[in-house]
């Protein structure tokens, strides 16, 4: 581990190449902060919404830049940049992280941006996110004295479960599906630029289950449970695995509906239309969603 002083204004970085040097770094340094490729981090510090005394970069750990299987499911280093991501070989295992991870900001963003960083900055708008709630995907974080625990991602972006003191996101497990995936986003802009909406959708033919996740519409990745249940049930899953249009497009209204809900009645009963904003939101959902569980099953 190299730590370089820094002129009093600058916070110190310290450069951990394992894990646990990481972990230890940041318990003996405890206003110290974990960083990839910076591309969230320092757009905090540029805007002045952040000032971190010290750093922890975590660009030298080589354990956590590569991928492993492991017991049918993929091993990801939380040090995947979002580059490696899009690459065709990791296409092949899972194909819609991989879209995802393309779809993410102009080049430059996706050579540094990490899929921890995009993990852990929870945006509602990060591009991974729906995909791994949909994989049913889960965090391995490292911890003090060696410490490793798994933590459902849905409950890491829920906040149910945050990063304690010292403690950093290793690894991501996702369970390996053989099967069609889809993820799908749009922006308000042509070219790269941040969602407005994105859904992911995955087959999961040993369990006969359709997931599917809506990012960038709320907070964090919405499920809409009753939807995929209902869609998988019209599904010949020992068949050709086809669905009629009008399928397709119910279950589309069905996500939207479910993400994007009418506003509840008021004191009288009576509901209001949903506003315009909402309503274009919920049509884009709706689109996306159709498109993508129409990919996946073709
Ligand atoms: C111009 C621009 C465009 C962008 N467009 C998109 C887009 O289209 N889609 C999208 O999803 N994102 C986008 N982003 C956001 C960003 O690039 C991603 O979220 C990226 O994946 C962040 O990864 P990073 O390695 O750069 O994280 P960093 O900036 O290094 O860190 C982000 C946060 O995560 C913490 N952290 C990082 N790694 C770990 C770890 N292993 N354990 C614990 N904490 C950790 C840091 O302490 C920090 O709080 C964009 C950013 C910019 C600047």
């Amino acid at each position: 581990m190299t730590t370089h002083a820094a002129p009093q204004a600058l916070p110190s970085v310290t450069l951990p190449v394992s894990l646990d040097e990481a972990v230890a770094a940041l318990t003996a340094m405890p206003a110290a902060v974990p960083v990839a490729g910076g591309t969230d981090l320092m757009a905090a510090v540029n805007a002045g919404l952040l000032r971190p005394a010290a750093l922890v970069g975590l660009g030298r750990i080589s354990e956590i830049r590569g991928w492993q299987y492991l017991d049918g499911q993929a091993l990801l280093g939380a040090g995947l940049t979002l580059a490696r991501i899009g690459r065709p070989d990791f296409a092949a295992l899972i194909p819609a992280l991989a879209a995802a991870a393309r779809s993410a900001g102009p080049p430059q963003i996706r050579n540094a941006g990490t899929l921890g960083g995009n993990i852990v900055s929870s945006a509602p708008t990060g591009d991974t996110l729906p995909v791994l709630a949909a994989l049913e995907a889960t965090v391995v974080v490292a911890g003090p004295g060696g410490a490793r625990r798994d933590i459902p991602v849905s409950h890491l972006l829920a906040g149910r479960d945050m990063l304690g003191p010292g403690e950093v996101v290793g690894f991501v497990r996702v369970p390996l599906l053989h099967a069609p995936q889809a993820f799908l986003k749009a922006t308000g802009r042509t070219g790269p630029g941040r969602a407005t909406a994105s859904v992911a959708v995955v087959l999961d033919p040993a369990r006969r289950s359709v997931r599917c996740a809506v990012g960038a519409v709320a907070a964090m990745p919405l499920r809409p449970l009753e939807a995929e249940e209902w869609v998988a049930s019209l599904i010949d899953w020992d068949g050709a695995r086809g669905l009629v249009p009008e399928a397709l497009t119910a279950f589309g209204e069905y996500v939207a509906a479910a993400c994007i809900p009418d506003p509840a009645p008021d004191e009288a009963g009576e509901t209001s239309p949903l506003p315009p904003a909402a309503l274009h939101l919920r049509r884009t959902v709706s689109a996306l969603a159709r498109r993508a569980l129409g990919r996946a099953l073709s």
